[in-house]
């Protein structure tokens, strides 16, 4: 009679952990913001942007360009060169 009695209870237990097991699914399917425009998180990554044509690159994908004592993020060589040339022109 107590064996039956615990059976019963591992079932309810089972079938409770199962109904929430699916609702966290459910819920995970819940549209979420992955990132956000300023320096967010994207795929476990930090963004930065470019300051010369002002696209958002993964950190470790920028190229660094060092300018006025700081570095800054570019989405390629190129940039730093236009960027660096226009803050001369400005100077
Ligand atoms: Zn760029």
């Amino acid at each position: 009679m107590i064996l039956r009695f615990l059976f019963i209870v591992v079932i309810l237990y089972l079938f409770y952990r199962i109904t929430k097991g699916l609702l966290k699914v459910s819920s995970r399917k819940k549209p979420e913001v992955r990132y956000s425009v300023n320096g967010g998180v994207i795929q476990g990554g930090n963004l930065v942007q470019d300051p010369y044509c002002k696209i958002y690159i993964p950190e470790k994908d920028a190229y660094k360009g060092f300018l006025n004592g700081e570095t800054l993020n570019f989405c390629s060589k190129d940039c730093f060169k236009k960027y660096e040339r226009l803050q001369k022109k400005e100077s």
